[in-house]
């Protein structure tokens, strides 16, 4: 059976591995810190679960492999300066940034994005990490941050929203419904798809990534995520691989978004989806496993098998049902199956949402 290589070995590889195995597809996540290189043959494929990596002997070797897909894409896009600027160069709408050259000063980034402004490393951040907002008083850039980060106008957005799509070698695309999302801290607590009320923004949207897959001839799943302010949606920020906010799809959706993205990548046909009911996906974030999130109605748990540690995505519960009463008691049982402030974080927003 064909061979996939999966350029890192957390969670999102393995639910390539576990989407792989109904497709007859032999998905192979691979750890970058392995003291051995994998062997690769030629008419094996390589993808990744990450978009950006050290160079260590697997990620030498996986990188170097003449079927990496997409394999020009990463770097452009896991730095934000040159995503930015495809952004830009496509017309399409984000939140307004500048470079922080080394002789930027904080209040030449203020004069022009506005009082307040986010600094956000040019690579390797993620859940909020490598982010730092410029202190009003600050006359200078902190000097960690000169050379090395974007800045960005504090957009007061009415909610986040992500499309999550995938594009085949032939150029066809499909997109998922609009997810609404909560971040609470910068990082993803909660998504609910679909939302009647976002239906009128998904033509914005998929034209928007649609784009952006074509003109990067862009092969699998790219989650956009995005600010909405009134009815225009403008980018935070492009993830080129399969995303916590397409989680849902598991559940939710006739083919999920690790299936697409292998379908993709295997030159596989990628009929549109169904979906199946209303769908809330909660993030499992610093949390120990509860053997009870099994006894609940209309939900199922994905757990990493990771350390558990404060902050840090271990697990994540779909919630589906055609009836949305049901989601709604299944959230509240949830809700005391869960730390206390996933009420007030979580639970309420999400129940919120489905109003
Ligand atoms: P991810 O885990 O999604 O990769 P990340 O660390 O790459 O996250 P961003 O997505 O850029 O970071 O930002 C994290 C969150 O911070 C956003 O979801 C949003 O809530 C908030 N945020 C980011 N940029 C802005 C902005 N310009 N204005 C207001 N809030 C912002
Ligand atoms: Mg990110
Ligand atoms: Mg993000």
């Amino acid at each position: 059976s064909q061979r996939i290589w999966v350029l890192g070995a957390g969670q999102l590889g393995a639910m390539l591995k576990h989407a792989g195995m109904p497709l007859a597809l032999d998905v192979c996540p691979v750890d970058i810190n392995e003291s051995s290189a994998p062997e690769l043959a030629v008419d094996d494929l390589v993808t990744a679960e990450r978009e950006q990596w050290p160079e260590t002997l697997v990620t030498h070797a996986l990188a170097q492999h003449p079927r990496f897909i997409n394999q020009n894409v990463f770097g452009r896009l896991a730095d934000r300066k040159t995503q930015k600027e495809l952004i830009d160069s496509l017309g399409i709408a984000t939140a307004p940034w500048r470079n922080v050259a080394n002789d930027i000063t904080a209040n030449e980034l203020r004069d022009q994005l506005g009082e307040r402004v986010l600094l956000k490393r040019r690579t390797g951040g993620y859940d909020g990490r490598g982010q730092h907002w410029l202190r009003t008083d600050d006359d200078e850039v902190p000097g960690d941050w000169q050379g090395e980060a974007i800045a960005e106008q504090a957009i007061n957005f009415d909610e986040e929203v992500s499309l999550v799509g995938v594009r085949n070698a032939a150029g066809e695309c499909v997109f998922y419904p609009l997810t609404l999302n909560l971040h609470l801290s910068g990082i993803l607590y909660a998504s609910v798809a679909p939302l009647a009320r976002l239906q009128p923004l998904q033509a914005q949207a998929e034209q928007m990534l649609g784009n952006i897959l074509n003109a990067l001839d862009y092969v699998g799943v790219m989650a956009m995520e995005t600010f909405r302010v009134g009815d225009q949606l403008l980018i935070n920020e492009l993830a080129p691989r399969v995303h916590n906010s397409g989680h849902w799809t598991q559940a939710g959706a006739s083919i999920s978004q690790f299936e697409y993205h292998l379908r993709a990548v295997a030159d596989m046909a990628i009929p549109a989806p169904q979906v199946i009911g209303q769908n809330v996906m909660i993030n499992l974030i610093g949390t120990d496993y509860n053997p009870q999130w099994r006894n609940l109605p209309c939900a199922r748990t994905y757990w990493y098998g990771k350390e558990v540690r404060p902050g840090r995505k271990v697990g994540h519960i779909n919630i589906v049902s055609n009836n949305i009463t049901e989601v709604r008691e299944t959230l509240v049982l949830l809700g005391d199956l869960l730390p206390e402030h996933y009420y007030r974080d979580a639970i309420d927003w999400s129940l919120s949402a489905l109003e």
